[in-house]
């Protein structure tokens, strides 16, 4: 036992000693030509330059601002376009493994490829929103932490709550949760998250069509009482109208869906915006349900090129055969549940509420990086402008998560950031026009990437 645990001790030293080698920064660096989207919502600034050092974006301004050190490195980015990495509040890595979508699938293995998968499509940052069993997602968060796994930067709910059999819906995510009928199990609940230093609170407040009682307002207060007590946002899953009113309410801070038994009132849009709750449209899972035949998006090329790269032949097959399958009167019924979701993002987006990423990624074939990157395209479809989409995935969902290092390309910030070889404000799909991605200054080794997301092929 002792010489396993040296052995071990060993492996771990030697694989950070070299992680450690890999990441050492190098001098400064200054990046320059490039058309700069800063991510907080400004103009774009053209011609621009920016000085990284240490992993940290030092100075930012045009070409002829910036003045790189001697000796500092240069690259040159003319003709390209930057803007700040992908940053998605609500993912569930792990369960998805080729065809199969089950609880066996959640090792740490399923984990981190979802992670790189992501990553690869230029999301820097996931938030796992309450379908974390054990210690796993924990242990990763920790170890990429300490610098010793990549991929797409962790951040977890943990367990989240709900009342029994009303917590996530698919079979796979069954007994994760937390069931809790009382607001003092709620509140229990919360101080082991908060012990475990969750990032976020999860709860589902949702009858799952009639199948379960709903969570009942004096636990989700509890439970959000209990959160603002240990310094922790609380995020909804919410279906039904009259449940997003009370809890905002109750002080909700963030939530995981649109209402969607019916359009957003005029007053709860008010109280959104009055209380400053940010919204996850989460348009892309249902907006799959929308097309009997194959979407446009499914075969624009620098969306499938990125899905080749990073999904088995089998499971694109089978996202395909779904939707060239799919009858024309149930596209229809979903087309007209997906435009009552359209207009209530269009009502938040006039009133000023803080709208950001966050995809749900994860379910079954709404896969990693794809689906952030649908989700994009699906905000600018439902009106957003391709500036406001570019905000709601970087600054916004940076806010929110308290990433306050991170989501825009500006003097003090991390060194994360896309370089692409169109510009996603004239169509916000050259956000997948991805020539390279930097983390914390450094070139992400995107075909080591797909080297290991084929492996397993
Ligand atoms: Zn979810």
């Amino acid at each position: 036992m002792l010489c396993r645990a040296i052995a071990f001790a060993c492996v771990a030293l030697l694989t950070a000693t070299l992680v450690a080698q890999q990441v050492r920064p190098a001098g400064p660096v200054l990046f320059e030509g490039a058309l700069l989207i800063a991510g907080d919502g400004r103009a774009p600034l053209a011609n621009a330059a920016f000085l990284v050092e240490d992993g940290t974006i030092r100075r930012v301004g045009r070409r002829d601002e910036v003045q790189a050190p001697a000796g500092a490195a240069r690259v040159d980015l003319s003709g390209k376009v930057v803007m700040p990495v992908l940053i998605n509040a609500h993912g569930h890595p792990g369960f998805q493994k080729g065809l199969t979508f089950s609880r066996d699938n959640y090792t740490r293995e399923t984990y981190l490829d979802d992670l790189h998968r992501a990553a690869y499509f230029g999301v820097r940052v996931v938030l796992s929103q309450g379908i974390d069993a054990g210690d796993l997602a924990y242990e990763i968060r920790r170890d990429q932490q300490r610098g010793l796994v990549g991929g797409a930067r962790l951040l977890t709910a943990g367990r989240g709550i709900g009342a029994p059999n009303a917590g996530p819906g698919a079979a796979a995510f069954q007994g994760i949760a937390y069931e809790v009928t009382t607001p003092e199990a709620g509140r229990a609940a919360v101080r082991e998250l908060a012990a475990k230093n969750v990032d976020v609170v999860k709860v589902w407040v949702d009858d799952r069509g009639g199948r379960a009682p709903r969570l009942s307002p004096p636990v989700y207060r509890a439970i959000i009482d209990e959160a603002h007590r240990h310094g922790l946002r609380v995020n909804a899953h919410v279906f039904y109208h009259d449940d997003a009113v009370d809890l905002v309410d109750a002080g909700v801070d963030g939530f995981a869906h649109l209402v969607r038994d019916r359009e957003m009132d005029e007053a709860l849009v008010a109280a959104i915006v009055r209380r400053g709750v940010y919204v996850m449209p989460n348009l892309g899972a249902a907006e799959r349900g929308t097309h009997a035949g194959l979407p446009p998006w499914f075969e624009e090329p620098g969306l499938a090129t990125l899905l080749r790269d990073t999904v088995p032949a089998p499971v694109i097959a089978r996202m395909r055969a779904a939707f060239t399958s799919r009858e024309p009167a149930a596209a229809a019924a979903a087309r007209e549940r997906y435009a009552v979701l359209q207009r209530s993002l269009r009502r938040l987006r006039a009133a000023g509420a803080r709208i950001i990423l966050g995809s749900d990624t994860g379910l079954e074939d709404h896969v990693f990086g794809h689906a952030e990157q649908r989700e994009l395209e699906a905000m600018v479809g439902a009106g957003m402008t391709p500036a406001q989409a570019i905000v709601a995935a970087t600054s916004g969902t940076a806010e929110y998560l308290g990433l306050r290092d991170m989501g825009v390309v500006a003097a003090g910030k991390r060194a994360d950031f896309l370089v692409l070889g169109a510009n996603p404000l004239d169509d916000i799909r050259h956000t997948r026009r991805i020539e390279a991605i930097y983390v914390d200054g450094r070139a992400l080794d995107r075909a080591a990437i797909r080297a290991r997301l084929r492996a397993g092929e």
